[in-house]
């Protein structure tokens, strides 16, 4: 069998047209122009990349960007106080903050400071409890991206047996809550798991998101199985490196129903769905109808 390719790039550009689609008529109709905060500490490389491109897709959906640039030693009371201004001014419909955060300032703290309601990440504690709990949350982007790709692909998940490989509280955990939320038998598993190999061959749908380079190789995934993978590993290439997924692509390809690729799977649907939480959260603040397809 020759995997089906889950083109995340394609995928994403239909939720950001579908995102601006909403934007438009906020304007039209309600004169509402939904607004993304983001707020990065410190010049962590690759963080201001994430940022820069956070921005640049916010305008592009028609959205506000408001960008939050901070010097690495700022104090917790100063980043506190940015993020209490943040929620209480009504053209900012989402707050983001970047992670990781210099080492002196506490990101818990931080990020349960965020107005639930503005907490477009999902991260916040309130959040966490509300997607645990089946009500209705800001869902963590990359986990709420790798469902939507799922739902597409497979449409109902219904009695499916998922394994989720890792349980960060920012992919791992919230993916297998959205799992359960669909009605798939799901199982997690993380570096204490004995056996990960036969665990994940009885999976109609494997998540991988570890942060090892093809640690999955096409011999532990079952014929005709959706894999979603999640991993964003940079390996040496020659003089130069390249980008790889926690699975084996070409072994998995060959058994698996459908594979996402790295790059070009879940990576660009995790700044997507930080653009549909935004403007989902503006409709929320605003008592109006959600776009549909946009959230869990
Ligand atoms: P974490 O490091 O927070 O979590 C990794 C998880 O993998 C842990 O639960 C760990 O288990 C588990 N693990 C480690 N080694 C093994 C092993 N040998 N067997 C089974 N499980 C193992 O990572 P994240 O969840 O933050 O990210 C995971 C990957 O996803 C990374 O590559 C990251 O770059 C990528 N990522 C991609 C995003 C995207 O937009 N596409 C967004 C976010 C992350 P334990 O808990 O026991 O230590």
């Amino acid at each position: 069998m020759t995997a089906q390719i889950i083109d995340g790039k394609a995928f994403a550009a239909r939720v950001r047209a579908k995102v601006a689609s909403h934007v438009s008529r906020l304007k039209d109709d309600h004169g509402i122009t939904p607004g993304l905060a983001v707020v990065l500490v410190g010049e962590d490389p690759a963080s201001q990349v994430y940022v820069r491109s956070k921005g640049k897709m916010t305008t592009e959906v028609g959205m506000e960007s408001f960008e939050h640039r901070l010097d690495a030693d700022t104090s917790q009371e100063e980043l506190l106080a940015l993020v209490d201004r943040l929620n209480n001014d009504p053209t900012v419909h989402g707050i983001l903050v970047q992670l990781p955060l210099p080492d002196h300032l506490n990101s818990e703290l931080v990020i349960n400071s965020i107005d639930p309601a503005k907490d477009v990440d999902g991260f916040h504690i309130s959040n966490v409890g509300l997607l645990g709990t089946g009500q209705k949350s800001m869902v963590p982007c990359t986990p709420l991206g790798s469902l939507m790709m799922l739902r597409d692909h497979l449409g109902s998940l219904s009695g499916l047996e998922a394994v989720v490989i890792g349980r960060s509280n920012i992919v791992g955990k919230p993916m297998a809550q959205l799992l359960l939320g669909d009605s798939c038998t799901v199982t997690i598993c993380h570096s204490r798991t004995k056996d990960l190999q036969e665990v994940v061959r009885r999976a109609d749908i494997v998540v991988a998101a570890v942060g090892r380079p093809e640690m999955v190789p096409g011999s532990w995934i079952k014929p005709g199985a959706t894999v979603i993978d999640v991993g964003i590993n940079r390996v040496p290439n020659g003089e130069k490196t390249r980008l790889v997924g926690d699975c084996e692509f070409d072994s998995c390809a060959e058994v698996a129903g459908a594979i996402t690729p790295v790059p070009g799977g879940v990576g660009p649907m995790t700044i997507a769905c930080l653009l549909a939480n935004t403007v989902t959260a503006c409709c929320r603040a605003n008592d109006l109808p959600e776009p549909e397809g946009l959230t869990a």
